[in-house]
């Protein structure tokens, strides 16, 4: 299940049991860098992404990289459980439609100004402080290509919901602009090959300070986000239903970095696409709009840096699902889960992730299963 590669004397630790050429060379990449704390883990879906793979953790000792953490800061899930156990079609179709008319997908925002705690005192950043008046219009919308909303059948019989989405336009400009400031900093020092896309920053620099409180911030702000559409979706999902109460709620990033102690040691932990799960915390692991999707617990594994995969993960880019796949094979997939037409894109087809039942199973020392939800009804960015 678990391997282990050597690259440089550092060691790979792989969940995955395929990792694609590019996601293995970037993995190199990451066993290069001169600041790598330990060991590099992949988690089981990983596969090629923007300079460092999904489903990539890395820790490293006084310096964080922005591209690392990614474009999307913050993005991850809410999992919640209601207090029902049956729901019709009728009453599917209705809350997907509904949902559409109130939260924001792709590139749409609110009209009018929404409210949050966090918009009150932001930090004293000059990105930050630029695209607030934006940002204001953002919260509360889902944006684009794999953030949905679900409602979900437990396999312990309840009805759940889930939302996935993250900071939004306002992670976006963060992640960029320190992304470049990062670059311009490393061709002068060269701590990094740029060719990597991996720039640096140190966390005792002033820039590198900055991006660590923007960056929380972000966090904030796509807590903020997920909580609003959760509300939209929630209030017409209990009129519809007649739900009153909630049982559980889980709310995780997938897209971050964080201090924190490992194998004794205060380190930034840098999880691109992956899941913390200390011992006995809950996480969440989405399959596809069309399988079924893991509410975990986490068995805290030092050798993950207390990790687990983010999802089931890609097996095909979306350019390359959009060429192979038929419209005819997707609704095949889909089964009777309701959900709004394709379209002209096919990228999210569930033929487009990886098993999500082997994902699983190649983590079984990370993390236990504890419910199982099958899709019924989805909403995609
Ligand atoms: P990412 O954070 O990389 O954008 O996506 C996380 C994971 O969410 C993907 O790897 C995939 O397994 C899962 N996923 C994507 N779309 C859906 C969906 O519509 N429903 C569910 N339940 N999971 C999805
Ligand atoms: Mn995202
Ligand atoms: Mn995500």
């Amino acid at each position: 299940m678990l391997k282990r590669f050597y690259h440089n004397n550092t060691p790979i630790l792989s969940w995955a049991d395929d990792i694609e050429e590019g996601a293995m060379k970037q993995a190199t990449n990451l066993a290069e860098l001169p600041f790598i704390y330990s060991h590099i883990a992949l988690m089981a879906d990983t596969h090629q992404g923007f300079g460092m793979p999904i489903g990539g953790v890395m820790a490293t000792e006084d310096v964080v990289i922005p591209n690392a953490v990614g474009v999307d800061i913050g993005c991850g899930l809410i999992a919640a459980k209601t207090d029902i156990k049956e729901i019709n079609k009728k009453q599917l179709k209705r809350i997907i439609d509904e949902s559409y008319k109130v939260i924001p997908t792709g590139f749409k925002h609110h009209k009018k100004p929404q409210k949050w705690s966090g918009f009150n005192n932001p930090p004293d950043i000059k990105i930050i402080k630029k695209e607030l008046k934006s940002a204001k219009h953002q919260i509360g919308s889902l944006g684009g290509g794999n953030h949905f909303c679900s409602i979900e059948k437990g396999d312990e019989g309840y009805i759940w919901i889930m939302v996935h989405s993250g900071s939004r336009n306002l992670g976006f400009k963060v992640a960029d602009y320190y992304n470049k400031e990062a670059d311009r900093i490393n061709a002068k020092e060269g701590y990094v090959p740029k060719e990597y896309n991996l720039s640096p920053l140190l966390l005792s620099s002033d820039v590198g300070e900055e991006y660590f409180e923007a960056m929380k911030y972000c966090l904030d702000f796509s807590r903020g986000n997920r909580e609003r559409i959760f509300t939209l979706f929630y209030s017409i999902f209990s009129k519809v239903t007649g739900a009153k109460d909630l049982l559980n709620k889980i709310d995780i990033h997938h897209n971050y970095a964080s201090k924190e102690s490992h194998f004794g040691k205060e380190v930034i932990v840098h999880r691109k696409g992956a899941t913390r799960v200390r011992k006995g915390e809950l996480g969440v692991v989405p399959g596809s709009m069309g399988t079924p999707s893991y509410i975990v617990k986490g068995l805290g594994h030092p050798d993950s840096f207390m990790s687990c995969s983010h999802g089931a993960g890609r097996v095909i880019s979306r350019k390359k699902a959009n060429k192979q796949f038929t419209k005819k094979e997707a609704n095949l997939a889909m089964g009777d889960i309701v959900f709004k037409d394709w379209g002209n894109d096919l990228s999210e087809a569930p033929m487009a992730y990886k098993d999500i039942e082997r994902v699983i199973k190649n983590q079984k020392d990370l993390i236990t299963p504890i419910v199982k939800l099958t899709p019924l009804a989805v909403m995609k960015g």
